[in-house]
């Protein structure tokens, strides 16, 4: 299991909240040192773009396994692998020192 990141520099910890707050600043004062760091969202690219295939795999397998799959159904599923991505992306997010 992944976790969440922590500051370069001294190592806190950041809560769940405030690094879904930080998602889009280019980069942020560490709360516990005061030292800037930079936001890297490098791997949270990879996980979204992971989910997408997922998705897509998905698709593909009820498309071609279940007789009477329905838009709604598919749609629901691509919604929730990509809502799974949503809530996990905080852990794949990286504090880097600048
Ligand atoms: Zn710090």
């Amino acid at each position: 299991m992944k976790s969440l990141p922590v500051c370069p520099h001294c190592s806190t910890v950041f809560r769940y909240r405030d690094i879904r707050k930080l998602f889009f600043a280019k980069g942020c004062i560490c709360y516990g040192c005061r030292e800037q760091f930079r936001v890297s969202r490098k791997k949270v690219y990879l996980l979204f773009l992971a989910s997408a295939l997922i998705a897509a795999a998905l698709d593909a397998v009820e498309l071609f396994f279940m007789k009477k799959t329905s838009f709604a159904f598919l749609m629901s599923t691509n919604i929730a692998v990509l809502l799974t991505a949503v809530i996990i992306s905080p852990y794949f997010i990286e504090f880097k020192k600048q």
